[in-house]
């Protein structure tokens, strides 16, 4: 089967705006991505046909609505090759997932000297949940550094590791730079060392296979707006055995098993760490997304984004002044840069005005930023549906920058 974007385009029904009067052209699928008519429908079926709480009610509805949440529950086990459903505890996304290992993973288990290594490519989401852990704990946080390239330096990774290091968070893939790091070794060399390993999936899922049983990543966090599902959902995979002794994050309704003034004791997992009512709709067209996304040949989409990495950095190479920021060894389909004398933030706006849709400043990564010595970078991420003809239009919408602005 080969790879067929303009198929792929008729699926998701956004792509047909227009902004300013000229098509959309979507460069910013690192900050999310835009949803196929799938998931579309998949909410509108629930909230139409069977909206009702789950795993509360014995009606018709209920039940239903529980037996779609689970089936995703599934879906998600699948997908990340988890070993059970157990396993996959239902977040707000990425960001919420990491919070809640901090906050009772690290809170139970860490304590005053113990060390927390992640990288300087972090998300501010993973990096500001363990600063507060510190703070609270009197742990040291530590910061692989990375090269001119924006590869981390495994060197000082294994220089910084040591008994001391209790945990290691790091990003799969970087969302300002495109960086795919080498999570086996780091995970590996963690384990030898005595370490538990969190994994930033946010932005790896939609690009990279992922399977947490190989890699034996003891978390795993994603998000699924950034997978083609909607926003507010996402996944904490946790080993079972890690699950089980830490403590609940919040509490309330669903994750009891009895109730006294006195004393509370928990449900059994996943449901201990899922207080409250769910995001149902989002997480039952989660699956939605993750059918569409099987449906896709992986191969060539793999080899789809690739050219586009390729032909974008070829093609923004040419512009004169224009400068690629990240060229790890290995990288999924974003391409950072900036421009000399101009701020990325005047080139978002005149590309805007040409119905180019890129992210421009720090991309939550101001520690980053500040490593790479730039205030920002201007960043075109790319997606199953870009095409080349994007890229070209990409490269217009830039001279027309240079002209108005150099
Ligand atoms: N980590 C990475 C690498 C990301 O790209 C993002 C989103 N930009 C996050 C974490 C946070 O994800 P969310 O906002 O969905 O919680």
């Amino acid at each position: 089967m080969s790879f067929e974007v303009n198929r792929i385009r008729k699926d998701f029904p956004l792509l047909d705006t227009q902004v300013a009067g000229k098509p959309l052209v979507y460069l910013d699928n690192a900050a999310t991505t835009q949803k196929p008519a799938a998931v579309l429908d998949a909410l509108d079926a629930y909230y139409r046909s069977y909206n009702a709480n789950i795993h509360r009610g014995i009606h018709y509805l209920a039940e239903k609505a529980t037996a779609a949440f689970e089936e995703t529950r599934k879906a998600v086990r699948d997908f990340l090759h988890a070993g059970s459903t157990e396993e996959i505890i239902f977040t707000y996304g990425t960001t919420d997932g990491i919070n809640l290992v901090a906050n009772t993973y690290g809170r139970k288990f860490l304590q005053a000297g113990d060390e927390i290594l992640i990288s300087a490519l972090e998300h501010h989401s993973n990096i500001v949940p363990w600063q507060l852990l510190c703070e609270e704990k009197g742990c040291v946080l530590k910061v692989i550094p990375i090269d001119d390239r924006g590869d981390l330096i495994l060197e000082e990774f294994d220089r910084l590791l040591s008994e001391k290091t209790k945990l290691v968070s790091v990003v799969h893939v970087s969302n300002a730079l495109g960086t795919i790091n080498p999570v086996e070794y780091i995970i590996g060399k963690a384990h030898a060392a005595g370490a538990k390993v969190l994994i930033d999936g946010a932005q790896a899922c939609s690009h990279i296979p992922v399977n947490v049983q190989e890699l034996d990543a003891d978390f795993y966090v994603l998000s699924a707006h950034k997978l083609f599902g909607p926003t507010g959902t996402g996944i904490l995979y946790g080993k079972k055995e890690l699950l089980l002794a830490m403590p609940p994050f919040r509490g309330g309704g669903e994750m009891i098993k009895e109730v006294t003034f006195e004393k509370t004791t928990y449900a059994d997992l996943p449901y201990k760490f899922e207080a409250g009512t769910p995001n149902i709709a989002d997480v039952i067209a989660f699956k939605a997304a993750l059918d569409y996304l099987g449906t896709l040949d992986k191969e060539g989409l793999a080899r789809h984004e690739h050219e586009l990495l390729e032909y974008a950095t070829a093609q923004l190479e040419t512009i004169e002044g224009l400068r690629i920021i990240g060229k790890a060894r290995k990288k999924i389909s974003v391409v950072s840069f900036a421009i000399e004398n101009i701020h990325p933030q005047d080139i978002g706006i005149i590309l805007d005005q040409q119905g180019i849709a890129v992210r421009t400043g720090h991309h939550c990564t101001q520690p980053l930023m500040q490593c790479l010595g730039v205030p920002g970078t201007v960043r075109a991420s790319f997606a199953p549906y870009n095409t080349r003809e994007e890229i070209d239009a990409l490269v217009a919408g830039l001279h027309k920058v240079k002209k108005f602005l150099s």
